[in-house]
Order: C-alpha cells, then structure tokens, then sequence
C-alpha cells in the first residue's frame, strides 16, 4: 500500500523562535515521487521529519491516507527513512543490516525477502561482507535495501546520495528512479541539488526560507518559475538576470532598457508582451536563459527575435558545448538568497542585498564603463526593424577592465566548435517567445501567470 501525504498549512517553529517551516501546503498523490528542492537551511528536512513523526508539528495538519497523523507514533507510520549518511550497523554483516528492520518487526524468516531486495538493487555478492567492507556507493545501496526491504507505505529520503562521488551519484540516481517506478512507492526526496530534482521528481516542490515556494513538474518549474528564485534557482547554466527598465509609452513601442542597449519588442504585442505595460516607468528583472539567445547576425533575425551584441569575456569549453560569457553592458540583478549567507528577510519574502557577496562584487565590476559602447557597426543599422539603433561596442576593453569584469553579464550556450577570443564583438539575438520579466518583488509577470508558451511542444 502506498500513502497519501497531505500537509495543510503546515508550520514548524523550534525553539527559541526558529520558524523552519511557515505554512506549508502540499498533497502528495498515492505513488508520487515528490522531491522537496531548496537551499541549505529553507525547511526540507524538516518538512520531511514531520511526515516520519520526528518532528511536531506546530501548526496545520499532516494527514496520512486523509487520516490525521498527530496521534501517530513514527513506528505506526510505516514509513522508511534513508539518510545522507548510511545508518549501518558495522558490527552486522549487509544481510542482517538489511533483515535488522523486519526481524523487529518478527516478520518470520527474513531471508526471502533480503535475497529478494538485493536482487533488485543488484548487490548479491556483497550480502556477506561489512559495510567497512563497502564503498560509499555499496554502503549506500544496503541502506536503500533496508528500507526497501520492509515494504514501507512511503520513503522519505534525505539527501540520500550527496555523500557519494558524481559519477556513482547518476548511477544511483538512476536506481532510486527505477526502484520508485517497480514499487510504485510514495516517495519525497530532499536535495540542494536541481539537477537531481529535475531527473528524479514527478512534481519538484521548491521551498525558500520555510516557505513554499513553487509546486509543479521540472517541466514547469523551468518553463514557469513563478518567481525569480525559481528561476534562479533551477537551470544550470543559471538564468541570466539583468536589471531593466520598461518604457511603454502610449502611443509608442514598448521598450526594454538594460541599460547600454534597449529591446524593442515587436508590434502587434503578444498577449505577455502587453502585460508589460502595466510596467511602465518601472525597474524590472528580465531573465533569459541561456539557450534564449544566440549567436547570429541582425539581418538573420526570425519573427519574435530581437537583435544586441556583446563582447566575449570568457569561453567554457564544456566537450558537447560551450557556454560564452559575454559583457553587454548591462548590470547583472542580484538573488541575495542564493548568494549570500543566509540573512534577514525583509516584508514581503525579498531579502535585502548583502555587501560583499560574490555576484554583487561582480555585478559591480560589471557595470564598469566599456569603451566603444554605443556605437553602431555600419551594415546592421535598420537590419532589424525590433531594434532601434543597435548599439555595438566598436572596440574591445582593456584587458585591466576585461579582468575587472570577467564573470560578464550574460550566458550565452553554442556548439562548441564556436570560434571566438575574447573581446570578440558579437551579434546576438533574443528570443522574445522566452524572454521572463519579474517585478521588483520578484514575481514573473511575464509570460504571464496563466500563459504557458513552449509547454505544448
Ligand atoms: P534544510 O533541510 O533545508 O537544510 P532544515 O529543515 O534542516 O533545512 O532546517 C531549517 C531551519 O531550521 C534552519 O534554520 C535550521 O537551523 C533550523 N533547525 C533545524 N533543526 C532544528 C532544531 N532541532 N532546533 C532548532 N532549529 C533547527
């Protein structure tokens, strides 16, 4: 049997005031695999915690199978924990490490069902050895194994491979995937990690200082963030974000000023397109991922692309790609959560800007003045009817101000036969179609809330 796991407004606060968890609401489907995503600190372990009954819980309901679970003890839960650190008995060899639980439980002769757990986590031979005997990998399978083995209702897992290395993290990411679908468990899985959120849930359910921040598939949680934490927060290489400025004027083209150069977005407005001129006059966030933009000339420019240039900073060689980094004169905005210690929230879920924090620094340097911006290259000029006067820096920076700036502004993913140095001028064109603008609160406005370009194909 598997469970449903609901948490209606759940809230935790420990001592001394902590608020770990401030009213959580979640249902979790009979066989869903829900992986609670988030930094260090925002609550997943403890959401997690109060499902096992390890922790109370301070306000709200936790409702198991629709029944309140206040009154249940962990043990009645049925649930199976695994943990980052492999809970073995050193002592007991794998095969009693695995039979240990039902053995408590008398549940007769054990040893079908060990045999059978190991079968299917493919560690036979190791089910006479010790977990010293093990590698962390190995280790990991057994403690996995255990918690198979008792046929729990549901697993909650706790950042259960980030104590092994990369390669054997994907295999076993694999694994756990596979187990879930063959036991068609409940199961909720905490990681930091988004990459392993995205390969492994049915639905991600990403938490920002104890609060809830977005439920929905990887699908949707990077198509749709429904805020720039999200964004920021899922996709790697990460978002880029640049402090703007809508400009709507009526009559007039809406604009978008970031700063050296402006994106004119194409007439007739879309539908999102229009939302933004609620925006006018006001600073805003604009997020471009960095598949959004590439690298080709004005005049190659399709419906809905939009023309700027940049000057190459950095090239990463990743083997199957390359990510360019690139100066557009543009200031990068800034997601004090995901880059600074863990500070104060101010009203309203925003925390203010710490100084001293690696991407404010950089952002920073980034705003320092490049030579030659602002001119235009003879031959692009009114390529491109979206783009007013597209301004390309005629000559490269400094190598002292090339250094000062060498994070860039904006990400940009080619092939990675790409042939340029820095300080290259390139041409670029964004995709208008999956251009993300937040508010000043953080909140996407555009696409807008109900729309969902890209999702259909
Ligand atoms: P995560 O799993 O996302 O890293 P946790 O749920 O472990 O986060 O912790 C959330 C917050 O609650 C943190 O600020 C942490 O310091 C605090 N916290 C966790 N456990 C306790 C506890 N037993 N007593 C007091 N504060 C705690």
């Amino acid at each position: 049997m598997s469970r449903a796991i609901s948490l209606d407004g759940v809230t935790k606060v420990y001592e001394r005031g902590i608020r770990a968890v401030d009213r959580f609401s979640l249902d979790i489907e009979p066989g869903e695999f829900v992986v609670l995503l988030g930094p260090s600190g925002c609550g997943k372990s403890t959401v997690l915690r109060m499902i096992a009954g390890l922790e109370s819980v301070t306000e709200g309901q936790l409702l198991l199978d629709g029944e309140d679970a206040a009154e249940l003890a962990p043990g009645q839960r049925g649930m199976a924990m695994v943990f980052q650190n492999f809970a073995l008995y050193p002592r007991m060899t794998n095969r009693d490490n695995i039979g240990f639980p039902l053995k408590l439980e008398a549940r007769g002769d054990v040893g079908p069902r060990v045999d059978a757990t190991a079968r299917l986590l493919g560690i036979e031979d190791l089910l006479d050895r010790y977990p010293a005997q093990l590698s962390g990998g190995e280790r990991q399978r057994v403690a996995i194994g255990r918690a198979i083995s008792r046929e729990p209702t549901a697993f909650l897992m706790d950042e259960p491979l980030s104590n092994i290395d990369a390669k054997l993290r994907n295999h076993l990411r694999a694994e756990v995937a596979r187990l879930n679908r063959e036991l068609a468990v409940t199961t909720v899985y905490v990681t930091h990690d988004q990459a392993e959120a995205m390969s492994l849930g049915d639905r991600i359910a990403v938490m920002r200082d104890g609060v809830l921040q977005q439920v929905g598939s990887p699908r949707e949680a990077y198509a749709l963030p429904k805020n720039i934490f999200v964004a920021a927060f899922i996709g790697t290489p990460r978002i880029n974000l640049l402090e703007a400025v809508v400009h709507a004027p009526l009559p007039g083209r809406v604009t978008i000023d970031l700063g050296r150069q402006s994106l004119t977005l194409p007439e007739p407005l879309s539908p999102d397109h229009q939302m933004l001129r609620i925006q006018q006059g006001r600073p805003v966030i604009v997020g471009l991922r960095s598949e959004a933009v590439r690298i080709a000339r004005p005049s190659l420019a399709r419906a809905r692309e939009c023309a700027m240039s940049g000057i190459v900073e950095h090239v990463e060689y990743l083997g199957h790609e390359a990510l360019l980094h690139l100066n557009t004169g543009s200031r990068a905005a800034l997601v004090p959560a995901l880059e600074g210690p863990h500070t104060d929230t101010a009203p309203g879920g925003h925390r203010k800007n710490k100084e001293g924090t690696v991407l404010g620094r950089l952002r920073d340097r980034a705003v320092a003045r490049l030579p030659g911006f602002g001119q235009e290259e003879p031959g692009d000029q009114g390529a491109v009817g979206v783009l007013e006067a597209p301004p390309v820096p005629a000559a490269p920076p400094q190598s002292a101000e090339r250094a000062a700036i060498a994070g860039g502004d904006l990400v940009v993913r080619t092939g990675p036969d790409v042939q340029v140095r820095p300080g290259t001028h390139v041409p670029l064109l964004i995709d208008l179609e999956h251009l993300y603008v937040f508010d000043q609160q953080g909140r996407r406005v555009c696409p807008a809330p109900a729309h969902q370009p890209g999702l259909d194909g």
